[in-house]
Formats: C-alpha cells, structure tokens, sequence
C-alpha cells in the first residue's frame, strides 16, 4: 500500500473551531493509525478574510490539543511551500497547460455583464443558472487585441458535456454527479489568484495526498474537483465526506450559535483538559468497537477505524462533554488539578489569606466532581463569601424551626482546635444537647454555614470556612 498521507487545509480566518478541529483529528488519526503523514496546509487564497494570526492560532490550538502536523509551514516537509499563496507560480503553469489544450478558456466578461445575463436566466425561469459560454470560442485575434489592451480576465474551466462523476465515498458509498448540472466555473480569479476547487487539485496531487476527510459542506465541490484531475490524467484520492455536527436540537452547528461554545480557544480559557477534548471530539462522528468511551489518544490512534465513521449527523451533548472531561480531572493527581485551578481561583478572589494547604485541601473537596478549571470558581465561592441570593431549598432549611437551635448550639461547641475531628465531636455533643438528628441537623447546619443545601463534605466544609467565618455565619441565624 502506499504511503498514507492526509491533510487537514484550514483556511486562515480566525480560531480553531470545533467543527476544524475534528476534522483535523480525524485525519490525523487516520494517518497516526497507518503510520502516515499528517500535513497541514493553509489556505489563504481568499484574502479578504484572512486574519492577522490566523495560521498561528490554528497551529497553537492544535498543538494544544497534541495534533501537531508532520508537515506545515511551520516545519516544511517535501512537498512545500504549505501556503497556498506561496504556490502561486505552480497553479499559474498548470493554467497554461489547461489552457494549451483546450480544457479551460479566459474569459474577458465583466461582472455587469455576466449579472446582467444571469438575471435574464432567472426570469427566463432558468433553475441551474449558468456562464453563457460567451468567452469560449474568442477568435485569436481578439484574445490577442485583449492581451495588448491587458484587459482583466478569469479563467474557467470547460466542463464537458456529458460525462458522469462516480467516486467512492469512504462513509457514503457510491456518489455520482452528472457534468450537465454544472457550469463552466472559475479556476482563476482575475487577480491572478486561483479558486478553492482548482487549487485544492493541484495542491492534493503535488503533496501526494492519498485520503481526505472533509466536511460535508464540500460533497458537492467533489465533481468539480473530478473533473480536473480527470483531465490533468492524475489519481483520484480517496474521499471521505463526514456528516456535519448539530447542536441538541438537532440543528446544523452555526457559528452564531451561542449555546455552545465553538472554539478550543474557549475551552482552553476556562480549563478542559486537551486529552479530554480530544477525547470527546473523537466520539463526534465515529465510534468504537464496544461499549469503552475513556480513550487516551494513544489508544484512539490504536483503534480507530474509518469504517467505524458514521452517517448520520453527530450531536454535540454538553452533558457527555463535561462527563469525559470530569473522567480526566478525576484521574488527575491532586497537585495537577490544584495547578489547574488555582490561576483561576487567584483571578476570582483574594487568596492573600489563605495557605497552600487550605487551597489544596479546598480543591480536593470538589475534585471528584470538577469538569473543568474554571467551575472551581462557582463551587469554591461560598469559601469566599456569603452567598447573596439563596436557592429556594435553603430558604426552607434556615426556616426550620431547628435550625437556630443546632447554629445557636454548635456556636456553643465550636473547637479550639481546629480540625476536621474535633468538628465531628462537636457535632456529636450538638445532637445529643438538642436532640435533633438526621436531616434537620445535617442540613440545617449545612444550610446555615454555607447557604446551600447540597455540597461536598459538611464537616470538611466547615473545617476550610475556618473558624471565625463559621461563628459569624451561625451568629447571623
Ligand atoms: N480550506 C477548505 C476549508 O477550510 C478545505 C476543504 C478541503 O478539505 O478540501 O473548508
């Protein structure tokens, strides 16, 4: 078999999305699995929105991720340059070539004009509209009248008449296209640089690209890209078109979509784990032989199988998200998660007061159930300060009639050492004064010192809300 080589050909527009992102994994996978190249290519071609930064924040957030690709601007392998628009001289021969033989034409129309004539087909009824050919059989007399007056024109590709596009799909199967349906479209733009679907062609060939996996949005490019590779006699890739991501209602992934965040950068931000992403993101489109959702990405190269792709539209669930990503933090060493946290918790509060010990011990308080660095913020704050707002079952609780008995009491039994221990006998000598147990105890207490109902461990707790803290808390009752 040959060499695998796979590409993953972003353009340069901004962060690495989601929906990039996997692409990008899943090629890499793929590559990682038969011991192949992954290539990144950068697809600038579309000047107007490139963004300063552009390419630098693709290859960090990749990096971040670990998907560092083989071959890059960045670290150029044999088949460079990795910038489309540095490869402009090598597009520019094979036009020339298109050209001589009569496969593709210039076309000197104006874009008033080719308005002009498009309007005509749309109210003539015309439901494909399409170029008029006006430019393919310029004499060559005026071809050369342009060329001397330098007049501006595009190149287009002659589309054959009657033939028919069949290719193999590694996730749909058989995919036929009829040339009829297409019209003899751009290959270069008149300032010279070339189109999407002509550069992608040559660039495939040139880097010896054997498999694309790609966004479904680009199935239908696919002919158009067929056509040139039949022509210029080279080999076909194989294709790989993957469904597209919906959000939970079942809906296309848009990037105005605001309920869910779109960008590693995001993530990253507020502390998710890159293994876990790149855990999660595997599972988006394709899935395992087996019932394993926990794969290091060692064990995703290991398994992957591109037959395991899948043909329906994959949902983004926050909930399995955060799950994958609370499965990492678990497993994490309690310092990794304190070194994790606490920027986090630094930006939020004022630790001047506190110890590393008391940070530690506050982490290992929620570290089995934190998804990611920044949620430390939320679960952490009652350490910080009273909450203001109180939900409706802590509300109730501080209305109990027991409940100024237990915070009057247990004010009476605060320790003077303070440990976890003597809080637990003070416990113990509260419920035995009071007489009150069980729920009204446990809870009224809880609900007293931290306005919550629920939470990590009560006498843990109240150990880290320190002594002082607690007795005003409890005084307030
Ligand atoms: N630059 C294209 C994109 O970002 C690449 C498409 C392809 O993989 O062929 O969608």
């Amino acid at each position: 078999m040959k060499r695998v080589r796979v590409r993953y050909a972003p353009s340069p527009t901004g962060h690495l999305h989601i929906g990039n992102a996997r692409t990008a994994l899943f090629n890499y996978l793929f590559a990682k699995h038969y011991e192949g190249d992954f290539v990144l290519r950068i697809e600038d071609t579309d000047l107007e929105r490139n963004v300063e930064g552009g390419e630098e924040s693709q290859l960090y957030y990749m990096h971040w991720l670990g998907i560092d690709p083989d071959e890059s601007p960045k670290n150029p392998g044999a088949y460079g340059p990795y910038r489309q628009m540095e490869r402009l001289a090598i597009y520019q021969k094979h036009t020339e070539w298109l050209i001589e033989k009569g496969f593709a034409y210039k076309c000197y129309c104006t874009s008033e004009e080719l308005d002009e004539d498009y309007q005509k087909q749309v109210e003539a009824g015309v439901a494909a509209t399409r170029y008029n050919r006006k430019c393919l059989h310029l004499s060559k007399e005026l071809l050369e009248d342009n060329h001397q007056k330098q007049l501006p024109y595009t190149v287009r590709i002659r589309v054959p008449d009657n033939d028919t596009y069949t290719f193999h799909d590694m996730i749909r199967g058989d995919v036929t296209f009829e040339s009829k349906d297409i019209g003899d479209w751009v290959l270069v733009k008149a300032n010279g640089i070339p189109t999407y679907n002509y550069a992608v062609v040559i660039d495939d060939h040139l880097m010896a690209i054997t498999h694309v996996f790609r966004g479904e949005e680009h199935l239908s490019n696919t002919p158009k890209q067929l056509m040139l590779y039949r022509m210029f006699g080279w080999e076909v890739p194989q294709f790989a078109h993957m469904t597209l991501i919906v959000n939970e209602q079942r809906k296309k992934l848009s990037k105005r979509d605001n309920s869910i965040m779109q960008y590693m950068s995001q993530y990253k931000d507020l502390g998710y784990l890159p293994q876990a992403m790149f855990n999660f993101m595997a599972l988006l489109g394709w899935s395992p032989d087996g019932e394993q959702e926990i794969y290091s990405p060692e064990e995703l190269v290991k398994v992957f199988d591109e037959k395991r792709l899948s043909k329906s539209p994959s949902m983004f669930d926050k909930q399995k998200l955060t799950w994958v990503n609370n499965r990492y933090i678990k497993e994490m060493p309690l310092a990794d998660v304190v070194a994790l946290c606490k920027p986090f918790l630094q930006k939020e509060f004022d630790l001047s007061s506190h110890s590393e010990v008391w940070i530690e011990k506050l982490v290992a308080l929620f570290h089995d159930q934190l998804s990611y660095g920044h949620q430390i913020t939320e679960l952490a704050a009652l350490f910080f300060s009273a909450p203001e707002t109180l939900e409706e079952d802590a509300k109730e609780a501080l209305a109990w009639e027991t409940t100024p008995v237990i915070a009057k009491a247990f004010i009476e039994y605060l320790p003077s050492e303070w440990t976890v221990e003597n809080l637990k006998l003070a416990m113990d000598a509260v419920k035995n004064e009071t007489k009150i147990k069980g729920k009204p105890l446990f809870m009224g207490l809880r609900a007293a010192t931290t306005g919550q109902c629920h939470g990590p461990d009560l006498m843990s707790t109240i150990f880290l809300l320190g002594k002082d803290e607690v007795s005003k808390r409890l005084n307030q009752i």
